[in-house]
């Protein structure tokens, strides 16, 4: 008998055909119609969407959605083709003007996704003689991006500086010439807390180390013009590489990495994840260049920022256990058995409220979380009912 490749995923399935059918299963829950970037009609019911990562609001801004429909009309559904052939129009290369424009570096190159970009700046910027060096709690596609290179890659403790210098300067004592890659994120997506970029990238610059900031949480809520974490902590001259991406703020999908290395432009011709896919689509490409606009010029940082505050605040008034602290646009409450979170879950739907159910392997610590990630669109409202709808269940289920 030939041995299945699927048994080793009983495991897995049996947890998954173990949970509720229909509405209250966290993993095929599906969006019936989608009203604002708050609401959508989920089973029948209008539901606050209170997990998207929808921060600026931007999915229904009506001149993102006008440029995208004007870029259908006038250049087509998609591109059918790599950058590297067909694919890249003059909007692309306009995209990637208004990229470097946002962060006032030399160079910008737009990938398909931001995990691509990931994927494709550390496995091909770190070769086989090169460190990587990445925060223990770094997002899937930065580990990823680790596996698909050649680099050695070396872990340091998550935000701790103390630990990256001594991991720093144990590579420059076997190897005073290496190449090294840290990688960071400017926040992180499942805790909200940000990186200590100061610390992190000056020890990097004494051990001669390159940066690589991750702004997929961050672009369009930190900084004067929304750059992210390191323009909010002055250290933008520190960092080598900034990667983000256009599914959260921006609205839309698409991924980027911005840096102003002389040679950067290399990167068109050898890295993988940029060569060998099919470019974004133009009415992506509109939305996302005029996002960009909206959001360098943005007054709703501040508001975003009240919002989350206010279900922090609220939650842990309530006596959740937090994870979060309303420093960024992430709430997220700490449930001590998956279980109980998974049923946390379900009851929230039936209320009308769409969290994130995050469980490990995607949470650092093996947490099980409900999370949030608030809109600058959520009105004060909205957030009230949040926390009406926490507070039900919570006691509901004997968590407060
Ligand atoms: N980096 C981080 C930190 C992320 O959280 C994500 C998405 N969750 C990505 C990269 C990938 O972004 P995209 O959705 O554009 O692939």
């Amino acid at each position: 008998m030939t041995l299945d490749l699927f048994d080793k995923f009983d495991s897995i399935l049996n947890d998954f055909n173990s949970l509720p059918d229909g509405g209250a299963n966290p993993f095929t829950v599906s969006m019936e119609k989608v009203l604002s970037p708050t609401t959508a009609i989920i089973n029948g019911q209008e539901t606050i969407l209170a997990g998207t990562n929808n921060y600026m609001g931007m999915t229904f801004n009506e001149e993102c959605m006008t440029a995208a429909k004007n870029a259908v009309t006038e250049l087509g559904t998609g591109t059918t083709g790599s950058r590297v052939l067909n694919g890249t129009y003059n909007t692309h290369k306009q995209l990637e003007d208004t990229l470097k424009d946002f962060y006032g570096c030399a160079h910008a190159i737009v990938f398909s996704t931001g995990y691509q970009a990931n994927l494709g700046v550390i496995a091909t910027v770190a070769g086989s003689k090169d460190y990587v060096v990445i925060d223990a709690d770094s997002h899937a596609s930065i580990y990823d991006g680790c596996a698909m290179g050649n680099a050695t890659v070396v872990r340091f403790k998550h935000n701790d500086p103390e630990n990256l210098d001594k991991r720093l300067a144990r590579i420059r004592r076997t190897d005073p010439e290496a190449g090294i890659l840290v990688v960071l994120e400017g926040v992180y997506s499942m805790l909200g807390d940000q990186a200590p970029l100061k610390e992190l990238t000056k020890i990097s610059k004494d051990h001669k180390a390159y940066v690589l900031v991750d702004e997929a949480h961050s672009i369009g809520v930190f900084g004067e013009t929304g750059r992210g974490v390191a323009q909010a902590q002055g250290v933008e001259d520190e960092v080598d590489f900034i990667v983000g991406t256009f599914s959260k703020s921006v609205g839309t999908i698409g991924g980027y990495c911005v840096s102003n290395h002389p040679k950067f432009e290399a990167l068109r011709l050898v890295c993988r994840p940029y060569m060998f896919t099919a470019s974004l689509p133009p009415s992506v490409v509109a939305s996302a260049t005029k996002a960009l606009e909206l959001i360098a010029n943005s007054n709703l940082r501040s508001k975003l920022l009240d919002n989350s505050m206010k279900l922090n605040k609220g939650l842990a008034d309530a006596g959740f256990d937090m994870g979060t602290t309303g420093e960024s646009p992430i709430a997220a409450i700490k449930v001590p058995a998956q279980d109980l979170a998974i049923a946390f879950w379900g009851e929230m739907i039936k209320e009308g409220v769409y969290v994130n159910l995050a469980l490990p392997p995607a949470t650092p610590n093996g947490l099980n979380l409900m999370r949030c990630s608030l809109s600058a669109a959520h009105s004060f409202a909205q957030i009230d009912f949040m926390l009406e709808k926490f507070i039900l269940v919570g006691k509901r289920l004997g968590l407060i």
